[in-house]
């Protein structure tokens, strides 16, 4: 018999979500008028101690979003790591700016600083700090160079909803911080997203944008070019009573992690297997949990495929933006490149047990021997 098959991220569902989301519909109000749009973005707003939500209809809306109510567009630079998933550089070209790509941090994963500072120009308007895979950027370095250098931080906190800088939350410490709900992360709405900002008048832009840029005093009255990027009550219903669970939901994750720690200690001593890391600065939100395999041995999508035929489902890392056909640049970006080469997401979604992680481990041990 074949042994069932371990998901890399199931979401966590349940009765409050289905009550919520008949209420919603009984209410009529379907689209994006209704109770639970600003329920919804009070809720997370306050879970990360922001003062303004807007939430949208996905996460790289939100990405748009932030940028285009930032004031980026055509002529400016952008700059954001280059291990990251698609979305982050999409959202940058969809102003009509460049993204301009830094080198990752071998630490933590997400951008490099010291190369980040080396990358600013007279061209630069926004830095888009990525939290990959959960573990926080080091938020104090990036912002001391966008205030010396006059830059609007953008966070992409998609991975990392309830990982935290310093004992407070991302999302909330730059200009702009965006999530994602799609189906597998943190929490989600089937697809759906959010900005938070503490600034009144970047709430106020990022409304207008996501509303066709109507006018809020004169119907049909559009000063600019604004974009429908609104979520429905329905998606908003499923978000309101996942935030009531999400101290609940982000502890999941990180038991996951925990077991996935001792699970392959043998395989960190014995093979040199990476784990993910957690700097003492940090608290890891774990979206996924990830491996860096021996650098010795074979690459991340063998890995995934011999995985695949243990009936483990997992993924290899982002390739860097740098190496994809949009963005080629003919640049390296070494540190970047030998993640990329080496890392490997493994399931890591709600409803997983101790005994589907070690059974993930057994089949990372056979994987690594054959
Ligand atoms: C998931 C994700 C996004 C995009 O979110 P969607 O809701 O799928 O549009 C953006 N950036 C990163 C880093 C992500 O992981």
């Amino acid at each position: 018999m074949t042994p069932h098959r371990i998901p890399l991220a199931r979401p966590d569902l349940g009765p409050a979500e289905v009550a919520n989301v008949l209420d919603a519909i009984n209410s009529g109000w379907i689209s994006s008028l209704g109770a639970y749009i600003p329920r919804f973005e009070t809720g997370l707003a306050a879970f990360c101690a922001a003062r303004f939500g807007v939430a949208v209809m996905n996460g790289t809306a939100a990405l748009h979003l932030a940028l285009a109510a930032a004031g980026v567009g055509p002529d400016d630079e952008v700059v954001v790591p280059t291990l990251t998933f698609v979305a982050t550089a999409n959202a940058v070209r969809y102003c009509g700016a460049r993204p301009v790509f830094v080198e990752a941090d071998r630490t933590h994963w997400g951008l490099d600083v010291r190369d980040l500072e080396a990358r600013v120009t007279d061209r630069t308007r926004a830095i888009v700090p990525v939290h990959l895979y959960g573990h926080p950027c080091d938020m104090d370095a990036v912002l001391a160079v966008a205030r010396r250098r006059n830059l609007v931080v953008i966070e992409d906190a998609a991975e990392a909803l309830g990982a935290e800088y310093r004992g407070r939350r991302v999302g909330a410490l730059g200009h702009v911080g965006c999530f994602s709900f799609y189906g597998n992360k943190i929490i989600t709405t089937g697809e759906g997203g959010m900005c938070l900002t503490d600034d009144p008048a970047l709430r106020e832009r990022l409304a207008l944008l996501r509303d066709h840029g109507m006018d809020a005093k004169r119907r049909y009255w559009h000063e600019v070019v604004g974009f429908n990027y609104r979520m429905t009550n329905l998606q908003a219903a499923v978000g309101v009573a996942q935030v009531e669970r999400l101290p609940q939901l982000v502890e999941a994750r990180r038991r996951v992690a925990g077991w996935y720690a001792e699970s392959l200690a043998d395989l960190v001593r014995r093979r040199g297997l990476g784990l993910q890391p957690e700097l003492p600065w940090a608290k890891n939100a774990f979206w996924l949990s990830s491996v860096l395999l021996p650098p010795d041995g074979a690459g991340a999508a063998e890995i995934v495929a011999r995985l695949a035929d243990a009936g483990v489902e997992s993924r290899p890392f982002f390739h860097p933006m740098h190496t994809l056909p949009p963005y080629a640049t003919g640049e390296r970006f070494p540190v970047a490149e030998d993640l990329a080469a080496r890392g490997v997401n493994l399931p890591s979604g709600y409803g997983l047990t101790r005994d589907a992680v070690e059974r993930v481990a057994r089949a990372l041990a056979h994987a690594l021997e054959a």
